[in-house]
C-alpha cells in the first residue's frame, strides 16, 4: 500500500460523518469540540485531566 492510498483511506473514514470515540470506540454522543473526539461518557472522565470543570 502506497502512502497515497493510505491518505485516501483516512480521508474517507473521517469525512463519512461517523466519528468514533477514540477512547472506547462508541459512535454515540461524540463530542468533537476542541478536537476531542470523545463520547459523552469518556469526556466526563477525561475532562478533569484536560482542565474542564463541571458546571456546579
Ligand atoms: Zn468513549
Amino acid at each position: 500500500m502506497s502512502y497515497q492510498n493510505k491518505r485516501i483511506k483516512n480521508k474517507r473514514s473521517s469525512s463519512k460523518g461517523t466519528r468514533h470515540c477514540r477512547r472506547c470506540g462508541t459512535n454515540k454522543a461524540i463530542i468533537r469540540a476542541y478536537g476531542l473526539d470523545l463520547c459523552r461518557r469518556c469526556f466526563r472522565e477525561v475532562a478533569e485531566y484536560i482542565g474542564f470543570r463541571k458546571y456546579s
